[in-house]
């Protein structure tokens, strides 16, 4: 194996900010290994909407700050601490906090685990965060961790922007949960997307009132569960579309956080609601390892498929931020060094 070079490309961040803030450079130093970790050589990276969070100061991080939380590619170094646990040569994916918009990456070994023989390193890199989030909050948050066997009537689940990376990913495995699917969408296309990814009815919120349209198909009843990743935008709209006892699962912020909140809104209908992060369903090794299991299942069975928008070369991360904050992209946005 050549040797392990000293500088790398990566995108740094020194201030927050709009697109200008992300600076590639060619002359960043390589990570060193700490206790427990690998160095990956990424092939691909993941593009995720907590990266544009980190940039524009939304959500707090240390600076100067590589960001990017998941890849995929070669094992170059181990630290001797990881002993054979992991080898150079070894095809990995890995999910971090930080570091990923690099040539090389610091991963500790909790946090990475081998390719499946015959599994693409571009889908790997492109499951990770997203799929994760799906299949948790499909699981932990909405509490649906089983096929609902022998139920002809599956609940009636809302996805909010149904044709972006986790919601393109939460249609299909509800789908084959045996929820019965409502599918809203910023356009025509997105719709279409998400109708072929199992949803039984689509909304284009753009042109259609999302509130009523819910109404309708439910008979003026409400879902019984709505996954948000839009946030700020809708919040007040899913307290309207929430079936009585119904969970509401905010989980983003495209359009901006929601503001705090008078609990009392929540007893007109018992409403359940939740604010969940991936992060906190894999603590652990073992959820890390399970969901990441069963996640690869659901997509080697080909009952789940990954929607690559496109791969953008590292240096023009900037206008891959732009595209997904100006809601131009469906399905995974993926980096390449
Ligand atoms: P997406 O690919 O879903 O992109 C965001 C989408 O949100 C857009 O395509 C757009 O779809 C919709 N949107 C609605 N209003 C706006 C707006 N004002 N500005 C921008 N987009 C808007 O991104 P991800 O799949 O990466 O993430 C989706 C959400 O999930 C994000 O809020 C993210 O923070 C959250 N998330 C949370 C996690 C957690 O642990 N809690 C983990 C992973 C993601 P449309 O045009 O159809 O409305």
């Amino acid at each position: 194996m050549a040797p392990v070079p000293k500088s790398m490309s990566a995108v740094v961040i020194e201030q927050p900010g709009g697109t200008e803030v992300l600076k590639y450079k060619t002359d960043v130093p390589a990570p060193e290994l700490k206790e427990g970790e690998i160095l990956v050589k990424n092939e691909y990276m993941g593009i995720n909407y907590i990266d544009t969070y980190v940039r524009t100061g939304f959500y707090k991080s240390t600076m100067p700050v590589i960001t990017g939380r998941e890849g995929a590619g070669t094992v170059v170094a181990t630290h001797p601490s990881v002993g054979d646990a992991f080898k150079p040569g070894d095809r990995v994916a890995y999910l971090i906090e930080r570091g990923a918009y690099a040539e090389l990456t610091a991963v500790p070994t909790g946090r990475a685990l081998r390719i499946p023989d015959g599994f693409g390193t571009d889908q790997a890199a492109a499951a990770m965060l997203q799929g994760l989030t799906a299949i948790t909050m499909i699981s932990e948050s909405a509490g649906f961790a089983q096929p609902r066997l022998g139920v002809s009537e599956g609940p009636r689940v809302l996805v909010l922007a149904a044709a972006g990376g986790v919601g393109s990913l939460l249609v299909q495995m509800l789908t084959v949960r045996g929820a019965k699917v409502i599918a809203a969408a910023g356009t025509a296309e997105k719709c279409e997307r998400a109708s072929k990814h199992g949803a039984q009815w689509t909304i284009n919120y753009s042109e259609e009132d999302l509130v009523q349209r819910v109404k309708e198909i439910t008979n003026g009843e409400g879902v019984e569960v709505i996954f948000d990743g839009v946030g700020k935008a809708t919040f007040d709209k899913d307290l309207e579309m929430i079936a009585r006892k119904g969970t509401l699962i905010m989980f983003g912020n495209a359009s901006g956080g929601v503001p705090p909140l008078d609990i009392l809104r929540l007893s007109g209908k018992n409403v359940k609601l939740l604010r969940p992060t991936l992060y906190n369903y894999i603590a652990t090794r073992e959820e890390f390892e399970t969901y990441t299991k069963e996640l690869f299942g659901l997509l080697e069975s080909g009952k789940v498929s990954l929607d690559i928008h496109k791969v953008y070369p590292l240096k023009d991360v900037a206008q891959a931020h732009s595209d997904l904050e100006g809601r131009k992209t469906t399905g995974k946005l993926l980096l390449k060094p």
